[in-house]
């Protein structure tokens, strides 16, 4: 089947991902048939779903025409004859027990047409096993969603042993249908591969404290301050649900070894039903204020150990062939919100330390978990699981960053942030790229003018990545640098010769502001929402916020703007002059880019010296006045004056050469 063929879809349970599934595959355009035991609980599941689409028009994500289609698109069904007679895909998302799948798919297969393909949700139970339950396995795979579905980018798409391609093939372009990252999990392995890093480290953290080698406290703020992940390992157990961590490590115990043995710490906390978040007190009490992670608590011994049994699962992964470590890294960044990837944060620190680590404490503890894997040495040797990488010209037209994705076509240098699932956020790596990006395309002939947007539809960039650059703890030396490398990257950026536009859909907040202060003209979509929130944090804008906004919105203007640290809609930016044009959501890429374009076609000199003269008049009027005398003068001998008034006097349009 492919993906044209796809019209019908049935979900199976309208529970907590059932139903998110439904919705995401209703907003896809599918016909989508919602199918629980009874009544109620699928009613309940449509509910969700209508006030999950209100919810998205409310914030203008949607239109209210768009979220009644989708809802208008979606039968919730219990009869399952009636619900699966005529689907094209099914996607099951019952409850993870053996007994209960195996039923369903029993029930399923005299129902279901031959040509559906079956998806399973499952986030453990073994994909091969289940499909052969059916009878068409090879028309079976898992289809990993994250939780909420409506939000997380990513869906593990995976082989069991029987998945013929074309079904892998079909669930994966499903799954960017509606809006997703698919990633292929090779695979039928334990945990496949985001829970296949995340349990075991949860399981580390726990024996680090069960050990009494560091408390609670140090080790989340480790992970959270020191590994720049979204929270600390025991915030996220907390979170997640202490039971669910710990049911997924049974699994892995039993299926792959000693090496997963839960920690004795999380048993208790199972036994005791403090599971976390959901049963008020888990390794924090919520009742009594929650988690407090303090950020001046990071230790370097328990950063090691951390990566180096992530290292260790990452090799494991990759020596099975059940992903390569470009696949690790996207999935664990998409699923797990990391910073960066867990290959690529081991080979920052050096896998030849890491496996160090690893023999000491297989020394120390004679402990299976410690045992360094083969692919580990392997990738050690190598210098590194990604081998030492660095930005390359990958098709002769863009440049590959790890931030950025930065591509030339039609003398436009277009700069995307791409960190959407860190809201765009700009961390120290992305002033990095963003430098070296700058530097290129300013140095690069072909290039005339550069666009500036953030990938996905939620943020140009929602500011500085608050999280990795506490990793720095408080201090003030290093918060001084960060400021001084945070100005001089954006005025890079507002000093360079050509023409920039920043394309501005979503939140353009904080930095992410500061850093659209820097282009020269900025469009943005009726949803985007800017402001400088600092103020609200005891924060001042520190990458030239106090100095460039002025500039473009007066000072009296950037004085509301960042002492209320208020949030403005995009028309209101535009009345205060900071934006220059505003359009509708769907037009934003397309205006953004036909605006760059067109400067990309202006006159190179007159543009590069009206710059000048315009930013050297800032500080100096006279000296503004100077240099735009002298470049009148200049300008008037080059080609582009001779090829611009023959071509209006000729009414056609000038082709500017930049002699
Ligand atoms: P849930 O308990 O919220 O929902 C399961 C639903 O399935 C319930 O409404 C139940 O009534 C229904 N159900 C039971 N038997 C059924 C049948 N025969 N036909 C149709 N529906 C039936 O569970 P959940 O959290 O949505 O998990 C569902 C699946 O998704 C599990 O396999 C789980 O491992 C997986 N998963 C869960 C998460 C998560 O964070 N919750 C994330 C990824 C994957």
């Amino acid at each position: 089947m492919e993906l044209e063929d796809v019209q019908r879809v049935a979900v199976l349970g309208a529970g907590n991902m059932g139903h998110g599934i439904a919705e995401v595959a209703a907003l896809a355009g599918y016909d989508v048939v919602l199918r629980d035991i009874n009544e109620e609980f699928v009613q309940n599941g449509y509910d969700q779903i209508e006030w999950s689409l209100g919810k998205l028009a409310e914030k203008d994500r949607l239109t209210e025409e768009e979220a009644d289609a989708a809802l208008d698109r979606i039968e919730p069904l219990v009869d399952l004859e009636a619900a699966v007679g005529d689907v094209d895909v099914v996607i099951e998302a019952v409850p993870e027990k053996m007994e209960i799948k195996r039923e369903v798919y029993t029930d399923l297969e005299s129902h279901a047409p031959d040509r559906t393909v079956f998806a399973t949700n499952t986030s453990s139970l073994s994909i091969t096993d289940l499909s052969e339950v059916t009878e068409r396995p090879e028309r079976f795979c898992g289809m990993h969603f994250f939780n909420p579905p409506i939000r997380m980018p990513l869906v593990e798409v995976i082989a069991g042993e029987h998945t013929d391609e074309a079904t892998l093939s079909l669930i994966e372009a499903l799954a960017e249908e509606m809006d997703k990252t698919p990633v292929r999990v090779h695979k039928d392995s334990p945990g496949f591969i985001v829970n296949r890093i995340l349990v075991p480290l949860m399981n580390e953290a726990a024996w680090i404290v069960e050990s009494g080698d560091a408390d609670i406290e140090t080790v989340d703020a480790t992970t959270k301050y020191g590994l720049g992940l979204p929270m600390g390992a025991f915030e996220l157990a907390d979170q997640v649900g202490i039971d669910v961590g710990y049911h997924v490590l049974e699994y892995m115990h039993g299926e792959l070894g000693d090496a997963y043995r839960p920690c004795p710490l999380l048993a208790e906390k199972v036994e005791a039903g403090e599971l976390g978040k959901k049963t008020g007190v888990g390794f924090y009490e919520y009742e009594n204020g929650g988690v407090n992670v303090p950020t001046d608590a990071v230790d370097e011994g328990v950063e090691r150990r951390l990566l180096a049994v992530m290292a260790n699962e990452v090799a494991g992964l990759i020596g099975n062939d059940v992903a390569d470590a470009d696949a690790i890294d996207r999935a664990v960044m998409l699923g797990g919100g990391f910073p960066d990837g867990p290959a690529k944060l081991a080979d920052a620190t050096g896998l030849d330390a890491l496996v160090e680590t690893l023999d000491e404490l297989a020394d120390a503890t004679e402990e299976e978990r410690y045992t360094v894997v083969p692919a580990l040495r392997e990738a050690a040797e190598r210098g590194g699981f990604h081998g030492g990488d660095g930005p390359e010209d990958t098709d002769g037209d863009g440049f590959d960053y790890d931030t950025l994705t930065v591509t030339v076509s039609e003398r436009v240098g277009h700069v995307q942030i791409d960190r959407p699932h860190r809201m765009n956020t700009i961390s120290d790596e992305l002033l990095d790229e963003l430098s070296d990006a700058i530097d290129r395309l300013d140095a690069d002939d072909d290039v005339r003018a550069v666009l500036l947007t953030g990938s996905g539809d939620r943020a140009f960039s929602a500011g500085a990545d608050v999280q990795s650059m506490a990793a720095g703890g408080a201090d003030p030396i290093l918060a001084v640098e960060l400021s001084r490398r945070g100005q001089q990257t954006f005025g890079k950026l507002e000093a360079m010769d050509k023409p920039v536009v920043a394309g501005i859909d979503g939140y353009c907040l904080g930095g992410g502001m500061e850093l659209a202060t820097c282009a020269d003209l900025r469009v943005a979509s009726e949803r985007s929402e800017l402001g400088q929130p600092e103020h609200n944090l005891g924060l001042l804008p520190g990458w030239g916020g106090t100095q460039r906004l002025a500039r473009i919105v007066g000072e009296g203007r950037a004085k509301e703007i960042i002492f209320t640290a208020d949030r403005y809609d995009a028309e209101t930016m535009a009345d205060y002059g900071f934006i220059n044009e505003v359009v509708e959501n769907d037009a934003l890429a397309d205006r953004a880019w036909e605006l760059a374009a067109d400067l990309a076609a202006g006159p190179p000199i007159a543009q590069r010296y009206t710059k000048r003269a315009m930013h050297a008049g800032r500080t100096d009027g006279e000296a503004g006045l100077a240099i735009e005398a002298q470049a009148f003068g200049h300008i008037m001998n080059t080609e582009d004056v001779m090829e611009g008034i023959t071509a209006f006097m000729g009414d056609g349009d000038p082709d500017f050469k930049g002699k």
